[in-house]
């Protein structure tokens, strides 16, 4: 089977790996890719948010499956075009996109459903935002309603800085604060079948001991010591399971990867949010622990056929992934800066350790920063302490002016 997968994210690199290292797969597209994936994969140029011109090029590639990594085209129906040509595709329709497109969709999806999230109120008037906000009292939790790559969330106890971002939005949700720490639960759906993946943690703060401003992601690891081992079959019961049943009942099931982001607060579970796409950094550490080969999981998702697969199978290996950011990130990123050293991790590192491209292009013979969220070191190990500790041997040999990355992923986890 050929694979075309949608983006050029490390998400993407890393979901093309497994897809290249897939015994069934004879092809692995990606569009737009990046200079990382190109070693992976066959790159295509294509405006990923018209789903006429992603389907075409699946076509003429002759692909038995597209997956689509991003969030936009997903919300933008690229997952339906596709369908609507013929061609099997991995990712939820348009409107079951909802789920992560409107946080207040999302809300009145689990309300509908039964599953814990944080109270919230939706608001449009600065009336409406003074009384939640005071409903809630500090810290205060104030979201944009709508996509924001991460970004669009403010958590402060400073109620002039809270009350300025949600008069900047044009409809926000706030919510009351859950306590606790936080787990990303994965789960691949065809709309009925829900196959949870691995739980993982992320780090979702700029800088070390969770301080600076909010990213994309800085680091990841996996599998998560601490947590309950009866933690992922209680969410299949009382969030992923009811959920997925939910949007079926609605008439818009959801068929893709179902990404719970969860609050193990002092009262239980709760959701902070649904993302309808395999998040990044998280997919770097559960796809490194991940033995069952990825393509025919992820075709039976497309094709509604989860019931044939037999539960997912892991590693014992740790995994932890260092996201190296560029200059400024998460403000508006340097780019064009040369990368060194990742001759360097191929000849020292491997297979432990290897990276995965994000923001990267390739400039001549060089590799060059072209975003912010530039690379994703990856490693695995016996243990957190070994993964992570590889994953720091390599990303100290690589190069790139005025980046920066946090040294303490996964350090309380390893017990350090
Ligand atoms: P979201 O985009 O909804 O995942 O929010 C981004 C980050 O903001 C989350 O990963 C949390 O760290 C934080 N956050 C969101 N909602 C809450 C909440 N209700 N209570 C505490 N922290 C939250």
């Amino acid at each position: 089977m050929k694979v075309l997968v949608i983006g050029g994210g490390a998400r993407e690199h890393a979901l093309c790996r497994s897809l290249s290292l897939d015994p069934d797969v004879t092809a692995v597209h990606c569009a737009p890719g990046n200079a990382g994936i190109a070693e992976v994969a066959e790159l295509h140029q294509v405006d990923a948010l018209d789903g006429a011109a992603v389907a075409r090029l699946a076509a003429d590639l002759e692909a038995g499956l597209v997956v689509v990594g991003p969030e936009a085209p997903l919300v933008a129906g690229v997952a339906d075009a596709v369908r609507a040509a013929g061609i099997p595709c991995f990712g939820p329709s348009e409107e079951a996109a909802q789920l992560e497109g409107s946080k207040a969709f999302a809300k009145d999806v689990m309300a509908a459903a039964g599953v814990p999230t944080a109270r919230s109120y939706v608001c449009t008037t600065p009336e409406e935002i003074d009384e939640a906000l005071d409903a809630f009292g500090a810290p205060y939790v104030v979201k944009d309603d709508g996509l924001a790559a991460g970004k669009g969330v403010v958590v402060t106890t400073d109620l002039e800085q809270a009350r300025a971002h949600a008069l900047s939005c044009e409809r926000v949700v706030i919510e009351e604060y859950l306590d606790g720490p936080e787990v990303s639960l994965f789960a691949i759906t065809d709309g009925t079948t829900v196959l949870p993946l691995t739980p993982a943690q992320d780090f979702k703060r700029a800088l070390d001991d969770d301080e600076g401003p909010n990213t994309g992601g800085m680091g990841a690891y996996s599998p998560l010591p601490w947590a309950d081992p009866k933690l992922v079959d209680e969410v299949l019961a009382t969030v992923l399971q009811p959920t997925v049943d939910e949007l079926r009942r609605r008439g818009t099931p959801f068929s893709g990867l179902l990404y719970a982001g969860l609050a193990i607060t002092s009262r239980g579970v709760r959701v902070i949010e649904f993302n309808a796409r395999f998040g990044d950094p998280e997919t770097q550490v559960v796809l490194a622990r991940l033995k069952t080969p990825l393509a025919g999981v992820l075709l039976h998702a497309a094709n509604g056929t989860l019931d044939s697969e037999p539960p997912l199978t892991w590693r014992d290996d740790a995994a932890v992934t260092v996201v190296i950011a560029s200059h400024n990130y998460p403000g508006t990123p340097r780019t064009g800066d040369p990368i060194t050293g990742l001759d360097q991790v191929a000849e020292h590192d491997a297979p432990h350790a290897y990276v995965l491209h994000a923001g990267t292009k390739r400039d001549g013979d060089a590799v060059v920063s072209a975003g912010g969220r530039v690379l994703s070191v990856t490693a695995t190990g016996k243990d957190l302490a070994q993964a992570r500790e590889r994953a720091y041997a390599a990303a100290g040999r690589i190069r790139l002016e005025g980046s920066h990355h946090r040294t303490d992923i996964a350090r309380k986890a390893a017990g350090q």
